[in-house]
């Protein structure tokens, strides 16, 4: 809003004339013409000077049996025109409590996970806070729906973009904008040590999840590059400290995958890696991305594992899969659109 309030005050204008933008924008207002409280002189002038970044709906996959849609949205680049390159995914749905949407925080990824269809896609740039916010005002007026909780798991690391993210999250929070709860916000992490404790001093009311995956450092770090970084003694350590600092149940996410990481002994090794810790293990079952090679262990073998993690005293759910007649996991409508 600060920065909106300078703009306004260059043009000429009351500051408050940029609290109003504020709150057109975050109405998800789509023009300036929509924006009947300015005086006609100002949004002319609007018009020649700036535009509305909302991101273009360039393709849409629903499934018809949950609700659940997933949108590949475009950037317009700098000059306000469309840029090819400039596409990323965001995923609507729908659960019991509320309407959930699930945010991309880059344009590709830098992390290479082997399963990752983000990672094959390659790293184009970082988002920024405003482009952010953009799909999360983008889906609601294409769902006429109004969106209560946001998980950043979508395409790209958000702490290899910390401060837009950190923005982003501001921004969903402020009262002037849709004023969400940090409560019903969550953030997902391959396991960038330094981002996570930033995020526990910063956010300590908001959620954060640790993609986990494997828990031994040469299983990890050969799936998942940024393990060699910071391996898993350092991660869980970094853990512990979040718990510790922010009394915040931790979520770990593991996807399972076939041969790789769901056998009896993986199960074993997480019980005894984990127990005691204020966590809660999310099992997902991989969604087969073609050009991986890896394949989903499928969910018989995941609500067995479930079981037993449940018997040993840690709480685990297998993740209701939503949309997975859509093209599911996360970057894959974007590498499919590119063939
Ligand atoms: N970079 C962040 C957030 C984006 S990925 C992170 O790694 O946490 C969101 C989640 O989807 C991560 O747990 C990621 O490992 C998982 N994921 C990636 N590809 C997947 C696939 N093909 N099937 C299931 N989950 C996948």
């Amino acid at each position: 809003m600060d920065e909106l309030k300078a703009f306004a005050t260059e043009m000429g204008e009351k500051p408050f004339r940029g609290k109003q933008l504020f709150v057109w924008i975050n109405r998800g207002a789509g023009s300036f013409q929509e924006m009947t409280d300015l005086p006609k002189s100002f949004r002319e002038k609007l018009e020649e000077t700036a535009y509305i970044g909302l991101p273009q709906l360039l393709d849409m996959q629903v499934d018809k049996a949950d609700g659940t849609r997933k949108f590949l949205w475009g950037f317009p680049g700098p000059d306000g025109e469309p840029d090819e390159e400039a596409t990323v995914e965001s995923v609507f749905m729908k659960y019991k409590y509320g309407n959930s949407l699930c945010v991309s925080s880059q344009i590709g990824c830098r992390m290479g996970c082997g399963f990752c269809a983000s990672a094959l896609g390659g790293f184009v740039r970082n988002l920024t806070s405003g482009e952010m916010l953009g799909q999360v005002l983008a889906a609601e007026r294409e769902t006429k729906q109004t969106i209560n909780h946001i998980v950043v798991m979508g395409m790209g690391e958000p702490f290899d973009n910390y401060d837009a993210l950190s923005g982003f999250l501001k921004l969903l929070h402020d009262p002037a904008g849709k004023n969400m709860s940090y409560r019903n916000m969550t953030v997902s992490t391959s396991g960038l040590v330094p981002g996570i404790r930033k995020f526990a001093a910063d956010f300590p009311q908001a959620g954060l999840a640790i993609s986990l995956h494997r828990l031994t450092d040469e299983g990890r770090s050969a799936i998942m590059p940024v393990n060699r970084r910071y391996p898993l003694t350092e991660l869980l350590g970094a853990a512990r400290e979040y718990t510790q600092a922010t009394g915040r149940r931790i979520t770990f996410e593991y996807a399972l995958i076939r041969g790789e990481n769901d056998s009896d002994q993986d199960v074993q090794l997480m019980i005894q890696k984990l127990r005691g810790m204020l966590c809660h293990v999310n099992l997902i079952p991989l969604n087969d991305v073609k050009e991986t090679g890896f394949k989903g262990s499928g969910r018989a073998r995941a609500n067995q594992i479930a079981e037993e993690l449940n018997r040993s005293g840690i709480s685990a759910t297998v993740r209701r899969e939503l949309g997975s007649d859509i093209d599911g996991a996360c970057g894959q409508l974007r590498l499919h659109s590119k063939k």
